[in-house]
């Protein structure tokens, strides 16, 4: 049977958080961090606090909830944004796709992305992928629970950078988180070690992973010593 993964796109893939930072710079570079909206302004509609939309942290960076309104209206006004951003790991989605040749796996992309001006999500996204080196992507585009996605998909393995959407495919469904942690942090790896998540720094060691889970695949326990060897290498 062939495997099927899933691989979230921003911070798995795509640079959102330096997109973000931009923009942030773009909008507000004179104007102090907790800044309130001008009188005359319409109250926020509260875009970045709806769960359809991941959260975006850059390190060091300190918002108002009116400046992130205000960054994601920003974002939502810019045509095909989601086509603008730069890779995490260049090169990367080439790896993805001979692997997936290789061992006839079956890929999925999932994001919760917003509408921009321009084309859909799903195209942009797809245009995207085909730029970085992945032909043929499927792109699905939902805002609803990662859990639920993953059991309604069958999938064996979900790859994600949110620990909340790992969380959830672990409690929802029979798929494997694999949470990608870029910058370390402590806390992250202690929730995800008591949750069964395997927790890697990149997706290079994600596709290292998932190449070692297809051949050990039948051996009973192999995901917990695959998640606890993976563990190790961070420490
Ligand atoms: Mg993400």
């Amino acid at each position: 049977m062939s495997l099927r993964i899933a691989f979230d796109i921003d911070g798995v893939f795509a640079d959102l958080e330096s997109a973000y930072g931009k923009v942030v710079r773009t909008l507000f570079s004179e104007t102090p961090a907790d800044s309130e909206p001008p009188d005359a302004a319409e109250p926020a509609d509260d875009l970045a606090a709806s769960d359809d939309i991941e959260p975006v942290h850059p390190p060091g960076l300190t918002l108002s909830r009116w400046q992130e309104s205000e960054v994601w209206r920003e974002i939502e006004e810019t045509e095909n944004f989601w086509a603008s951003l730069p890779p995490l790991e260049p090169g990367i989605l080439k790896r993805v796709q001979d692997l997936a040749e290789r061992h006839r796996w079956e890929i999925f992309f999932v994001t919760q992305r917003p509408d921009t001006a321009g084309e859909t999500v799903q195209r942009q996204t797809q245009r995207w992928l085909i730029e970085q080196g992945f032909d043929l992507p499927s792109v699905v585009v939902m805002s609803s629970s990662r859990g639920r996605l993953a059991e309604a998909m069958r999938l064996d393995y979900l790859i994600d950078d949110s620990p909340l959407h790992c969380a959830d495919a672990a409690s929802e469904s029979d798929t494997k988180p694999v949470l990608v942690v870029r910058h370390d942090d402590p806390q992250r790896r202690r929730g995800a070690r008591e949750m069964g998540i395997a927790i890697v720094p990149t997706v290079a060691a994600a596709l290292d992973l998932l190449e070692q889970a297809q051949e050990m695949g039948d051996q009973p326990g192999f995901w917990k010593r695959l998640t606890d060897s993976f563990r190790g290498s961070r420490g």
